[in-house]
This record gives C-alpha cells, structure tokens and sequence, in this order.
C-alpha cells in the first residue's frame, strides 16, 4: 500500500509557515514504513531537533481506480480517519531552501501515525467533517473540511490522473492551521465530529 500526502490544502496553514496558497494540489509521498497504528508509542526520532504534528483527516482507498471523476469518488472510498503527517521541520526547511524532494523529512519510520477508520456512510457530505486535535489536552488544530483548497473528491479526481489508487491505500488531505512542535513526553489525542481516534505518545 502506499501513503499520498497533499500540502498546503488550508489557505490558514499555509500563511502560518509562509508559503503562497497553491494553484493545483501539491502532493507527496510516505513509504509504507511510515505507518504507525493502534495508537502506538511514537518515538522521537534523533535526527530532527523540530518535529511537528500536523493533524489530517484521512481517507482509506476501497477500490482500485485510475481517472476517476469527481462525481464517483465516494464509490472508492471506504472509510474516514485521522492521521497525523509527522514532519521534520528542519529537515524540510533545509530541503525547500535547496528546492530538494522533502522524503527524508516527511517519510521516516512511524511518521504516519493513523487511527481506526470510520465508515463512509458516516459521513454523507465529505465537506463537511470537523475534526480536532489537542496537545496535552490542550486544543491546537480545529479543522473543517469544508476549509480544503482542494476539496476531497476534487483531491482524489486529480490524483487518479496520475497515479492509481489502491484498495487499502491511504491519502492525507493536509493539515488546518495550529501545527507546531512536540516534545518528548506529549500526549496527542484526536477526534472527528467528537469521536475520539487517536490518542497516543510522544516517548
Ligand atoms: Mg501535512
């Protein structure tokens, strides 16, 4: 399976880190590697000494699809959760200063860490899902679906121009403003529509 990843899909986050609000989806990847599930542990890894929690929502691919239109996404979807897109904001700061790939700072070990999915059916209108994520119980990141630049049948329509989706296959929608650094030690719990679905530590 394979993990693909949108950037700057909140017109709020990407003013945060100060980059211009994209004409088309920036993407990227996350090997398999990447998956940490069942709320496991997440371990800090040694070579960042900035690492950041960005929360998104998560789609999980049913069905295999390539050009997929817009109208007929829901049908390869089937299910809705919640990830967190672990950066190494170091790393990637070195990488977009050089206009280098960013696959070291997003792609490690663990650094995809995903919930439980919820059924499809759960959700009747894709834009309009609201999710949370809080830091030691503190609320960082509100985010409402209905905020993506790219919304996610626009998201997965364009993808699927270029690369086939897989059942089993997840896609990051990008993360809401509030992401910020963790320390070893922070608890992380996130929820959609107050549905608590992740909830593990930083060690
Ligand atoms: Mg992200």
């Amino acid at each position: 399976m394979k993990v693909i990843c949108v950037g700057r899909n909140y017109a709020e986050h990407a003013k945060e880190l100060n980059n211009a609000v994209p004409d088309k989806p920036l993407l990227f990847f996350k090997p398999d590697s990447a998956v940490l599930r069942e709320n496991k542990d997440f371990y800090y890894p040694e070579f960042t000494q900035n690492l950041h929690f960005e929360c998104e929502l998560v789609i999980r691919i049913g069905k295999e699809g390539k050009h997929i239109p817009e109208a007929f996404v829901r049908n390869y979807i089937d299910g809705i959760g919640l990830g967190i897109d672990m950066t190494a904001r170091d790393l990637q700061d070195e990488a977009k200063a050089k206009g280098l790939p960013w696959t070291l700072a997003k792609g490690f070990n663990d650094s995809a860490p995903v919930s439980e999915f919820l059924p499809l059916e759960d959700f009747p209108n894709l834009q309009d899902i609201r999710f949370r994520c809080d830091i030691n119980g503190q609320i960082r990141q509100q985010g409402h679906s209905a905020d993506m630049i790219f919304p996610v049948g626009n998201l997965i329509a364009y993808i699927t121009r270029f690369i086939t989706l897989k059942k089993g296959d997840f896609v990051f929608t990008g993360t809401p403003s509030g992401v910020g650094p963790l320390q070893i030690g922070d608890h992380i719990q996130a929820s959609i529509e107050g549905k608590q679905l992740l909830d593990f530590h930083v060690r």
